[in-house]
C-alpha cells in the first residue's frame, strides 16, 4: 500500500517563480562556479558577450525570476560589470550576486580629479596616467560599485597649469 508519488521536477526552462542558483558566463569564461550544492534548481547561460541583445536576454530572465534567486556571474569584468547593473535592475540586490571577474581583465581605475576611468592591466599599487586628465594614478583594491571601478588616487599632487 505505500506507492510513493515523486513530484515532477521540470528539467528545462525556466518556470516563472523560479527559485535557485542561475549562472551566466561570458566570453571564453568556461564552467561557471561548480561548488553549489545540488539541492537547488540551477539555470545556466552563456552570452558571447554583454550586448544589448544579450543583456535584454538576461533582463528578461530576470525579470521572471525577481525573488530568491541568485545570480552567479563569470567572465570579463566589464561584461559582469554590465549584467550586474542589469540585474540591480531587476531588483536583485548585490548580496544576491556573485561577480567571479578574470584575471586577465583590464581593471577600470576611477579618477577623483576628472572622474574618467582608465582601463589598466597594472596589479594595485602601481602607477598609471589617467587617459582623462593625464595625472599619475595610485590603482587601490578598493572596489566602488558606486562608480563601477576601482578607486585610484594621484600619486604626486602636481600643480595644473
Ligand atoms: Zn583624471
Amino acid at each position: 500500500m505505500s506507492s510513493v508519488s515523486m513530484p515532477q521536477v521540470a528539467g528545462n526552462g525556466l518556470e516563472p517563480g523560479f527559485r535557485g542558483v542561475i549562472c551566466a558566463s561570458f566570453g571564453a569564461a568556461g564552467d561557471t562556479a561548480e561548488q553549489q550544492s545540488d539541492s537547488q534548481p540551477k539555470l545556466d547561460l552563456h552570452f558571447e558577450a554583454a550586448t544589448p541583445q544579450t543583456l535584454s536576454e538576461l533582463r528578461s530572465v530576470l525579470g521572471s525570476s525577481s525573488v530568491g534567486v541568485r545570480l552567479f556571474l563569470s567572465g570579463p569584468t566589464a561584461d559582469i560589470r554590465a549584467a550586474a547593473a542589469v540585474a540591480a535592475e531587476c531588483g536583485l540586490h548585490q548580496e544576491e550576486m556573485t561577480l567571479l571577474s578574470e584575471e586577465a581583465a583590464p581593471r577600470a581605475i576611477y579618477c577623483p580629479h576628472c572622474h574618467s576611468t582608465t582601463p589598466t592591466f597594472q596589479p594595485a599599487g602601481s602607477e598609471v596616467p589617467c587617459q582623462g586628465c593625464g595625472t599619475a594614478l595610485v590603482t587601490t583594491d578598493h572596489f566602488s560599485r558606486r562608480m563601477g571601478a576601482y578607486l585610484g588616487y594621484a600619486a604626486r599632487v602636481e600643480e595644473a597649469s
